[in-house]
């Protein structure tokens, strides 16, 4: 593994001239390593921030200005949306749109969501690519090993990286990976001087995180398939929501007073919030998101558990 260097100053050079590192605010070596091997997953420029919605508040601060409109996918995640909702007092405008049709006009940044969280729907990235506005795919769920948004179009990913990528529930990260390599640089100085800035010890778990990214991604996806499958057939089971890839999946039970039996009652799948770790997690979404989702509406991230171990814990728990 890459050393991890919690340094927050490196020594100037013998003439007393800045080396690539001096003052951990302006960037660090495993920070660095991290984003080398990000931004080689991705195909850009990445930067990494404290956390997903860090990473949302610093580009939506840097790339627009007072007055200007986001169109946001609608059914993504509801965080987004209360990042979004904080910054309106400096001027930040919203709309919601139908992220399966083309963005509407006069807006100045569009937020897609690949797939969204939890409603799995993904977006139309050619006809957003047809907007003369810059676009932000969260591909959190889908991650590079899925889907390389850049490639179709986009102008910046948006990863939390605190999911999938670092892997194993123990790191707070989010990262930006830019097309253009100039407006990196701009939102790498804008990142230095506000101080949204990651640290060394969850970059140093998000390196240890993308060694084993593609296998942990594949097999979750294998089970997560087989799991939709089984619960499509479920008699206790009204809807299921899986885009076909990617291990993240949510299903609707009658009503909230079944949703929260089931969430209580499963043995080995733990009943918590976030996604994308090694371990299963299910949570009924309602707690969080109110009249936003059905009462009933289970979201389910599958971990690396056995298969038929998570499906006998779901079937005791729905039955
Ligand atoms: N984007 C998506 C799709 C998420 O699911 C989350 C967190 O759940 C975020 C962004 C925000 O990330 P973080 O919790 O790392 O701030």
């Amino acid at each position: 593994m890459e050393p991890l260097d919690r340094s927050t100053r490196w020594p100037y050079d013998e003439q007393g001239e800045l080396r690539e590192f001096h003052y951990q605010r302006f960037g660090s070596p495993t920070v660095a390593a991290a984003e080398e091997a990000l931004g080689e997953l991705d195909g850009g420029t990445a930067l990494l921030f404290p956390s997903g919605a860090g990473a949302t508040t610093a580009l939506v601060l840097s790339v627009l200005a007072p007055g200007d409109t986001i169109a946001v996918a609608e059914g993504g995640y509801y965080g987004t949306g209360l990042t979004f909702a904080a910054l309106a007092h400096w001027g930040l405008r919203v709309v919601e749109f139908d992220q399966t049709g083309a963005p509407p006009d006069g807006v100045q940044l569009i937020w897609l969501e690949a797939p969204t969280n939890p409603y799995l729907t993904m977006p139309d990235l050619e006809a957003a690519a047809a907007h003369p506005a810059p676009v932000v795919v969260d591909a959190t769920v889908a991650t590079p090993i899925q889907l390389r948004p850049l490639e179709h179009g986009a102008d910046f990913v948006l990863h939390s990286a605190t999911k999938y990528l670092a892997g194993h529930d123990d790191a707070l990260l989010g990262a930006i990976v830019c097309r253009d390599a100039t407006t990196a640089d701009e939102l790498r100085t804008f990142r230095s001087n506000t101080g949204i800035v990651a640290a060394p010890d969850a970059a140093w778990l998000l390196l240890r995180g993308l060694k084993t990214l593609e296998l942990r991604v594949k097999r979750q996806a294998e089970t997560a398939a087989l799991l939709a499958e089984r619960l499509r057939a479920h008699p206790a089971v009204e809807t299921v929501r899986y885009p076909g890839f990617g291990g993240l999946l949510s299903f609707d039970v009658a009503d909230a007073e079944t949703a929260r039996k089931v969430e209580t009652s499963t043995r080995v799948i733990v009943n918590a919030t976030s996604l994308g770790g090694v371990m299963s997690l299910i949570e009924s979404r309602a707690r969080w998101e109110g009249e936003r989702v059905p009462p009933g509406l289970l979201r389910l991230s599958v971990g690396l558990e056995d298969s038929e171990t998570l499906w006998a814990d779901l079937e005791q728990a729905l039955g």
